[in-house]
């Protein structure tokens, strides 16, 4: 693997806080990152929202979903600039981006722009989604990769890959090795929204599902080691 797309939730940031950015979190997560990128690859990482704000939250509580949305997207670019600044912080060059212009906060996003940042050695972090309402982090995870060229998405949970049923509640639920595009879309297995896995099917690109919050986890997946679900065609 050389380029590739973690996508991390807003719930992976939260950590044990049952809302907003845990900095002790965010940072162990930048060290372990930036240990991979010091060691060659060549990672844009897509930070979600839904430890600050998700637009069918707000649509629920009777707000315009349109308008939810961009509050939800603007929650990202706050997780972005937490990530980007953990990153530097574990010394290696970072370089939040949004999708919706916020010249004074951090640079736009453009496709141009971020290969060549990525090109050069430094970690885009990605915010603001794709910057359209009805869309999620998880459908931008897949866009981007598609247009940065990520030989894959690397899809940060809390567990280590997929089950046939919650692991957390049932003991004997198994783990899938591998699963297709097609086998999780008429499963219903919930590795990301359908949009996004119809969107890496059609580009090609696998999804791993991995637990990042076991020490070295990242750097195993790069590696095609430990435990994990690959998702492919
Ligand atoms: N969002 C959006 N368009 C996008 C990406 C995100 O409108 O292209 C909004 C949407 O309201 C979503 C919120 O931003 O609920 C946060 O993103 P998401 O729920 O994907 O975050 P995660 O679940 O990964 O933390």
């Amino acid at each position: 693997m050389t380029r590739v797309l973690l996508k991390l939730s807003g719930e992976a940031l939260m950590g044990a806080s049952p809302f907003g950015i845990d900095l002790p979190t965010t940072r162990e997560y930048a060290r372990e990152i930036a240990e991979c990128a010091r060691d060659g690859a060549s990672i844009a990482i897509v930070v979600g929202g839904g430890n600050i704000f998700r637009g069918m939250a707000g649509a629920a509580k009777g707000m315009d979903r349109a308008s939810a949305d961009y509050m939800g997207m603007l929650a990202t670019v706050m997780n972005s600039l937490a990530v980007a600044q953990a990153l530097r912080d574990a010394g290696v060059a970072a370089r939040p981006m949004s999708a919706i212009p916020m010249e004074s906060i951090c640079e736009t996003y453009t496709r141009y722009r971020a290969d060549e940042y990525l090109k050069s050695g430094e970690i885009v972090v990605l915010g603001g989604g794709t910057g359209s309402p009805f869309f999620t982090t998880d459908s931008t995870a897949a866009l981007r990769a598609a247009e940065l060229g990520c030989s894959a998405i690397l899809k940060a949970t809390q567990v280590d890959g997929v089950y046939d049923s919650d692991p957390k509640t049932n003991p004997a639920a198994t783990r899938f090795e591998t699963l297709t595009y097609g086998e999780v879309l008429a499963r219903d297995l919930r590795v990301m929204d359908s949009a996004a896995i119809a969107l890496a099917r059609d580009s090609g690109i696998p999804i791993i599902v991995f637990d990042i919050h076991r020490d070295g986890a990242l750097a195993d997946v790069l590696a095609g080691r430990g435990r994990f679900t690959r998702v492919a065609g």
